[in-house]
């Protein structure tokens, strides 16, 4: 759909960050921490929906000390880049998958539906005016983080009345510079991410939160990340504190969990099923048991294991560690299935390859 480009009106900041001092920001900006001129507002009301719809000066936000949000955690959010083009333009990728997604997560967390066109067109508006922030190195991109938070001056326990949406942009460097390293990963054993029943699938913020100290405890035990597994029976492989997890066999075979209820329905995981799909693998989306995991790993059944979601896009796992033992998956590296996804992914979205899906959405 075409949306009114009108929709968020743009007030132009007048002190945007000089150009030599952006560029110094730009070569070498890690991640989330370099932030663009300009941010997106829209406001909603129980009276007047939503309104004042604007691309602005970023700035910081007066919060009343009793806003909802800072109690209860009425809060949901998305991720999604704008990547740099060959000749020099930008494009998102599947960003219509972003806003439904974003819907989903309101809906769950009883917080009023964002139009798909106003989710997109914040975005669009924003790369318009923040385009120059897109690093030009390999891999560069803009990170958006949309957003939206119970604003309400009110401290009984009910949906809020009043919301901010909010979208904010951060230049990204490649994630890894030469490829993503194997990462380890911590079996957490005490604590879970998701219940039946409960916000697992709702991209928010509380289930960050509730997934902080189970990645300290990784930490502690020397590993990278977390994976967790499920509420109900501690046997299955949901996915890391952030990222969708795959598993490959030594037959050329590829699983990984399904989504529904407790895991967060990637959209890194749902095109890397598709192009494995269009490449002739056998996929299977089917529940994997954490001890079949470390038998397939030591028997040789399974070749490569990886994550992924749009920050890191793909990261291999090279050991999975618990209080019972550990062990390595494959050479303990990054594998050729691996290596390759990666690549076939990257190349549609840095616009490298023809775009057999129509996922890449090219900004005018
Ligand atoms: C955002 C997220 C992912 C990855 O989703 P993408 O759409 O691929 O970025 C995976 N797991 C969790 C818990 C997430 O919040």
């Amino acid at each position: 759909m075409n949306a009114d480009p009108q929709l968020f009106a743009l007030e132009p900041t007048a002190t945007p960050l000089p150009a030599s001092e952006r560029q110094a920001r730009l070569v070498d900006p890690g991640f989330g921490r370099v932030f663009t001129d300009h941010m997106a507002v829209a406001r909603w009301s129980d009276e007047r929906g939503w309104h004042d719809a604007r691309i602005t000066a970023r700035t910081t936000l007066t919060v009343d000390p009793a806003s909802s949000v800072l109690h209860y955690a009425q809060e949901i959010f998305e991720g999604l880049k704008a990547y740099r083009q060959p000749d020099g333009s930008a494009a998102l990728f599947r960003a219509e998958q972003n806003a439904r997604r974003f819907n989903r997560s309101a809906q769950r967390l009883a917080m009023p539906e964002l139009p798909e066109e106003l989710f997109v067109e914040s975005c669009r508006a924003l790369v318009r005016a923040d385009r120059d922030w897109i690093p030009e190195s390999e891999g560069g991109a803009l990170y958006l983080r949309p957003f939206m938070f119970a604003s309400e001056v009110f401290l009984g326990v009910k949906p809020s009345s009043e919301y901010l949406y909010m979208v904010i942009a951060s230049s990204v460097g490649n994630y890894f510079k030469g490829g993503a390293p194997a990462v380890s990963l911590w079996v957490s054993q005490e604590y879970t991410r998701a219940a039946p029943g409960g916000t697992g699938a709702a991209k928010c913020g509380g289930n960050y939160a509730a997934s902080l100290l189970a990645q300290s405890e990784a930490i502690r035990h020397g590993c990278d990340q977390v994976v967790f597994l499920d509420a109900v029976e501690r046997r299955w492989i949901e996915e890391l504190g952030g990222m969708n997890v795959f598993f490959v066999f030594a037959d050329g075979s590829v699983s990984t969990p399904p989504t529904s209820g407790t895991i967060l329905a990637g959209i890194t995981r749902d095109s890397i099923l598709r192009l494995l799909r269009d490449e002739g693998v056998a996929v299977r989306e089917e529940p994997y048991a954490f001890d079949q995991w470390r038998d397939d790993a030591q028997s040789g059944r399974l070749a490569e294991s990886f994550a992924c979601g749009t920050a890191a896009v793909v990261t291999p796992i090279g050991t999975v560690n618990s209080p019972e033992g550990s062990f390595t998956i494959g050479s303990g590296g990054a594998g050729p299935l691996t290596g390759r996804i990666k690549q076939r992914l990257t190349d549609i979205q840095f616009g490298r390859a023809p775009d057999p899906h129509g996922w890449r959405q090219p900004l005018d």
